[in-house]
């Protein structure tokens, strides 16, 4: 009866709070703890790498936690949007990449695709990242244990875009379907499971909240014992949106820090730059976000005539007016990206053009990555948050060679 139904509703709210309270110091300490091995480790190392892992994970457990007690302002309709405009292909991609070590490391084959290389949308950034980790989480809680499939795919069609969160795992039978949106219901799938990983069951009701906040809608389509499918329609447009819930000025999608924290650069290690004829060296910095691109500005204008560039586009231009001795560049860019501005960079009618060194800055190194970087005509890559150091030392290696 409803009485009853929502006093166990309350009951359950309360021992939620009650246990997040007491999750949150032990997290706390646990992340500090990781923190102070990340700057003690060998930067760049695989350890370091590893370690900091370790903390991302704990910082999302914490936000998780912290979630829950947040639980109540969105029961109560206490959530206030605030919408900027991202590419939530970039978006979407860093959220997936946070699953990707957990997926190899169950041989779970992990597959992020999208329509266009980049679809600008409107949305909160950090309700988005909910809905999406949400998803995934339970992706890869219900996938098959062998030969497990996970995908995430971001489309976009008119004025929508769909994100799509797929498993071939144990599936949803059609009667629970029209339930697994409610909180605290948790489908017969999930009983077997409850000792390995218990739910909640309020992960996908969060999603729903969040996605209709968002004047979307998420719906599921399974098949029982083949897998499932999650599909988020968002508006992209701002149009629906109060004008006390748009933004602006973007909050940065996730906090990644720009530079490496333990990457304090000696600037006596850059190597004073003359060229024969004793004229300086001139590096084209190409970087949107400006906090980044002053900080390099920062670290280089002693040695080097440096000049700034805010996209690929602008950066292609400045190619073709300064002839710089040196490009680096940042790969997610809005109007150009780094590929593309460095593949137009080598197809133009000019010698220097065609072997001036581009080093790539990308928010991982993955292999693919890396692979995209050589084929775009580009000579080093280098992974964010930037090492000052390892910067330093591979341009003053490219310089060097060219000293030579
Ligand atoms: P829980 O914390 O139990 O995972 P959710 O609200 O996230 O809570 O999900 C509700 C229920 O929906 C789950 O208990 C599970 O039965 C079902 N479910 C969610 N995602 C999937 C999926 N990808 N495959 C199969 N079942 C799913």
């Amino acid at each position: 009866d409803l009485v009853h139904d929502v006093a166990l509703q309350n009951s359950k709210l309360q021992f939620f709070t009650n246990i997040s309270h007491e999750l949150r110091t032990p997290l706390t300490l646990l992340i500090a703890k990781i923190d102070a091995y990340v700057n003690e480790s060998q930067p760049g190392s695989s350890l370091q790498r590893k370690l900091k892992g370790l903390g991302e994970n704990a910082s999302h457990l914490l936000e998780l936690v912290n979630e829950l007690l947040d639980f109540r302002k969105i029961d109560q309709g206490f959530i206030h949007l605030k919408v900027s405009e991202y590419d939530m292909v970039a978006f979407a991609r860093k959220i997936f990449e946070s699953f990707e070590e957990y997926a190899e490391s169950k041989h779970i084959k992990y597959t992020f695709t999208s329509s266009h290389p980049s679809i600008p949308c409107w949305f909160d950034s950090k309700q988005m990242e909910k809905v999406i980790y949400n998803l995934l989480s339970n992706a890869f809680k219900y996938v098959r244990k062998e030969n497990g499939e996970v995908g995430l795919q971001v489309l976009s069609e008119n004025e929508h875009l769909y994100l799509k969160v797929w498993d071939n795992g144990t599936g949803i039978s059609q009667k629970d379907i029209p339930h697994i949106f409610d909180r605290f219901y948790q489908a017969e799938n999930d009983i077997s499971r409850v000792a390995s990983s218990p739910g909640t069951g309020i992960g996908l009701a969060l999603v729903k909240d969040i996605v209709q906040l968002h004047h979307g809608e998420v719906k599921a389509e399974s098949s029982e014992g083949y897998g499932s499918v999650f599909i988020v329609e968002l508006p992209k447009g701002k149009d629906l949106y109060k004008e006390d819930e748009i933004q602006n000025q973007p909050t940065p999608p996730m906090e990644i820090p720009v530079l490496h924290p333990s990457s304090t650069v000696d600037p006596e290690d850059i190597v004073p730059l003359e060229k024969s004829d004793h004229s300086r060296y001139t590096i084209l910095l190409v970087e949107d976000n400006e906090e980044l691109l002053l900080t390099l500005q920062e670290l280089f204008q002693k040695s080097y005539h440096v000049i700034l560039a805010r996209d690929g586009k602008e950066g292609l231009g400045k190619v073709r007016e300064m002839k710089p001795d040196l490009i680096v560049s940042d790969i997610m860019m809005p109007v150009m990206n780094g590929y593309e501005a460095a593949k137009m960079i080598r197809s133009l009618d000019r010698e220097d053009a065609k072997v001036i060194p581009i080093i790539a800055m990308t928010a991982n190194a993955f292999t693919e990555d890396k692979m995209r970087a050589k084929e775009a005509g580009m000579d080093e890559h280098i992974a964010k948050p930037v090492d000052g150091k390892l910067l330093v030392k591979v341009i003053n290696e490219l310089v060097k060679r060219d000293q030579r």
